[in-house]
Parts: structure tokens; sequence; C-alpha cells
């Protein structure tokens, strides 16, 4: 293929890239991968690895109030915002130079300035070159979206911005109800800020188990957290002094100094000349592709959150091996999207895998449900008020584990395990013959006996 100045140019250095871009060149393929940003993507940069940091980071002063219970007598406990940004920061840079790392060394030319396509076979970068490529792999990845655009949301910052606050706020209003709006709204408040989520649903959570869903809401109203459901932010407006006031369609308005705004993801097409180039794009502009992750234009793929199938890193990681195993490795394979866990890190956390059950009877089965609701041992002596909830949902016909769902300390640690077992078919006898180990938490998964009534 003389013609061409490499085997594959890939766009977009994030998880889904990177993993496409170093096992193509472990098959031999000449690859070179564009970065806009820094090399690593969201979940390295601005997402998953700064995030679980900032959760570790929140979760210290539950630990100084319990350990008090057990016999410890600790000196005052003060948190200082700027060592845990910066030392987070160092983390995240060092990560970067290890993906740039990995990708030099795979032999991967990796070029950081941004790339469009500019047609089937060529791709055009910011400085001016244009690459002729036999394959080019979209792997742009997501934004966040004030979505709906709230008039003044510019006053909003989001979870980009997150991360490089230059003081800790008295009061953050979070806006959104999905998953990274309460996680940072569980973080800051356990960093000691008055935290209140404006959500415009009834419940926070949508498509998470409804028993999951409220208990987290109590649980998060506990902790501190001011949940206004039904809000719709209508304007954000800035006060004289700094401050935000964010402007409810019912009730009064509310002051903050950072309104984080975490009302969803877009994936990232703008302006990437897909379109042109014959690549079909959906209604929220993903890129639409089939198990293969081709797009419509044979030479053209894409993985990851730009095509909005199942927006988490391990999935985008598996999309683009799998697409380069597929196309330069002659070991075609697909990605199973079924049963893929997830992990909610709120304090208490949610791990869960397979259907809720609301979509087990809305996809026609015939449930048992198990469930049980307990307080850790930890808390007994410690004196917090924390339960763990856990939910096993049971194809009543076959005895097959549809779904298990749990709120409550390490449930992203369980959920991991449990995954491998629901992924392999597992019934409720399974589950039962398995002995418990004891004492843990996780034991309950193996001995609820009774399904609950109706
Ligand atoms: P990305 O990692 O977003 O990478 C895309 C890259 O492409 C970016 O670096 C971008 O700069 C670059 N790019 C875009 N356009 C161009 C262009 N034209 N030219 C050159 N470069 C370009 N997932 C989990 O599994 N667990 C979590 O706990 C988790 N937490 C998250 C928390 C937050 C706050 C956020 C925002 C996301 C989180 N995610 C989490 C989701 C996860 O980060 C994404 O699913 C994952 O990063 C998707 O990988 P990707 O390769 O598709 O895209």
């Amino acid at each position: 293929m003389a013609d061409f100045d490499v085997d594959l140019f890939v766009i977009g250095a994030g998880s889904g890239g990177t993993r496409a871009a170093r096992i193509a060149a472990g098959h031999g393929a000449r690859v070179m991968i564009a970065e806009e940003d820094r090399i690593g993507g969201t979940c390295v940069v601005r997402g998953c690895v700064p995030k679980k940091l900032y959760v570790y980071a929140s979760r210290f002063a539950d630990d100084f109030a319990d350990a008090a219970g057990f016999g410890w007598t600790l000196g005052e406990a003060r948190f200082d915002w700027g060592t845990l940004r910066d030392a987070v920061a160092r983390e995240v840079t060092r990560l970067s130079g290890l993906y740039r790392k990995g990708l030099e060394g795979a032999g991967v030319a990796v070029r950081t300035e941004r790339a469009v396509v500019a047609g089937p076979h060529e791709v055009r970068l910011a400085g001016g070159d244009t690459v002729r490529a036999r394959h080019i792999l979209v792997a742009t990845g997501g934004y966040p979206a004030f979505d709906p655009p709230i008039p003044g949301g510019e006053l909003g910052i989001s979870s980009n911005e997150v991360f490089h606050l230059p003081s800790l706020p008295k009061r953050m209003l979070v806006v959104g109800g999905g998953y990274i709006a309460l996680e940072f709204a569980s973080v800051f408040a356990r960093l000691g800020v008055t935290v209140t989520v404006l959500h415009r649903g009834d419940n926070i959570l949508r498509g998470f188990d409804e028993d999951i869903r409220t208990r987290l809401r109590d649980a998060l109203a506990h902790a501190g957290i001011t949940l206004r459901l039904g809000c719709t932010v209508e304007r954000i407006e800035l006060l004289e002094d700094g401050v935000r006031r964010a402007h409810c369609a019912s009730g009064a308005p509310i002051d903050a100094e950072v309104i984080l705004v975490a009302t969803g993801r877009r994936p990232n097409t703008v302006g990437l000349g897909l379109a042109e180039a014959g690549v079909a794009l959906g209604p929220v502009g993903e890129v639409i592709v089939d198990a293969n992750s081709a797009t419509a234009v044979h030479s053209i793929h894409a993985v990851g959150d730009v095509t909005n199938r199942i927006n988490l890193t391990p999935v985008a990681i598996r999309e683009g091996h799998a697409f380069a195993d597929s196309t330069f490795g002659g070991k075609p394979w697909t990605v199973d999207h079924h049963l893929v866990a997830s992990a909610v890190f709120t304090t208490p956390e949610i791990g869960t895998v397979g259907l809720s059950e609301q979509q087990a009877r809305a996809a026609g089965h015939e449930l048992r449900i198990f469930e049980t609701g307990f307080r850790p041992m930890k808390a007994t002596i410690s004196g917090r008020e924390e339960r763990i909830y856990m939910k096993l949902v049971v194809d009543a016909q076959s005895d097959r584990m549809l779904g298990v769902h749990i709120l409550g300390h390490d449930a992203g640690e369980i959920i991991q395990a449990v995954a491998i077992a629901v992924s392999m078919g597992a019934t409720k006898a399974d589950f039962d013959r398995t002995i418990a180990l004891h004492p843990s938490a996780a034991e309950e998964l193996v001995t609820m006996r009774t399904p609950r009534a109706g």
C-alpha cells in the first residue's frame, strides 16, 4: 500500500484510541495518532482517575470519626484543598506521560494537534499536514454539554474545570442527577462544602434500579446534601460579590460560589468532517457503527464515547482492542455489550450489573426478587448510621441471575467479581451453593434465601 502514509490514523488519544493504536502497531501496522489536548483522554485527565482520587480524599473524614469508637484519639483534622488538587494534577501528568511512552514504545507516531477527517482515506492536521491513511479510527470521545442550554450557563463550570478550582468554595450547586453530578456532590459535601443538587427529574440516576435510586437519594440527603428534585434551572445570574444565583422554574433562587453543571455529555463530532466524508451520525451527533465498530464508510471506524454505546472506559478500551485485532491482527472478534458492570462512586457507592428489576419486568421476565438491607459490622462500633442494600433479580423460570445491585461500602469492588459469575450465566442455585466468606458484607449475596413477597 505504498500510496498510504500510514496503515492506521487514530484521531484521539484517550482510552479507546490509545489501546487501538498500540495493539495495531503490535500487529505490525504503521500507526499515527493525533491528540489535541493531553494524551490519555477523559478518563486519565479529567474523568475516572482524578475523580476517584478525590473520592478517596473525601472519605477520610468518616474514617477519622469512625476511629474514635475503636479506641483511637486523633488530633484535629484539617483539609487543604490545594494539596489535594496539586497532588492529583501531578499524578495525572505522570499517567499522561506513561500513556505517551506506551504509544511511542509501541512504535506509534504521536502528533499533539487537532486532526479532522478530510476524506475516506485522508486526515488533515491543524498544523497543515495531510496524512493518507489506509484506515481511520475516530476515537474522539465526548464533551460536557449544558443540555438544555441555560441562560447564564457560562457562569457555571463543567466537570473539566472542577479539578482545577483555585479554592474550595463554601457553597456549591450541582445541576444534574446523573452519576457524574452525584459523585462530585458527594465528594465536595464530604470535603466540607455545602452542596445542593438541582435536578429536573423526580428522582436521581435515571435508568438504575428504583430501590437503589431511592436509597441513594435518602443516603445523600442524610449525608447533608440538599436535593431539589423537579427543579429545572431556568437561568443563572452573577451577583455583585462573585456569587452565582440559580433560578429554578419553581421555588426560591439559590446562591453559591460555584455552580457545577453536569447535565450530560455529547459525542465529540462537531467540525470533524465526518458527515462530509459520508459517515452517518445519529441524533446527538454520535457516529453510527455496527458490531465491528465500522461506519458507513468502509475505511473509517469509530470506538468509545463518540459512538455513544456504553460510555465507560473499559468499554472504549475493549472496542479499540477488538478493532485493532480484527483489522490488523487477522483475529476478528466483537465486543459483547451485555452485562457490563458499573459503579457510581458516591458515598455510599453503587455497584451494579445486568438488568434492574424494572428493566427485567419490561422485558417480560417473571421474577423472583431477593433483597437484604443491613448495618455493616464496622458501623456497630463506630456508631455510624450506615446501611448496605443488596438486590438479586432472578428469572423465575430459568433461575438465572439477571441483575445484581449493591448500594454500600465497596460495592464497586464487589460487583466486579459478581459480574464474572453473572456473565457466565450463574443461577440463583449457583449463588446458594457457594459457601459464604465470613465475616464480610459480600457473604450476604450467597445467603439470601427467601424471595420478596409480591
Ligand atoms: P476519551 O477518553 O474522551 O478520549 C478522546 C480524546 O480525543 C480526548 O483526549 C480528546 O482531547 C481527543 N480529541 C477529540 N477530538 C479530537 C480531534 N479532532 N483531534 C485530536 N484529538 C481529539 N468511565 C468509567 O469507566 N469509570 C468511571 O469512573 C468514569 N468516571 C468518569 C468521570 C467523569 C467526570 C467523566 C467526564 C467521565 C467518566 N468516565 C468514567 C467515562 C470515561 O472517561 C469515558 O468513557 C472514556 O474516557 C471514553 O474513552 P474514549 O477513548 O472514547 O474518549
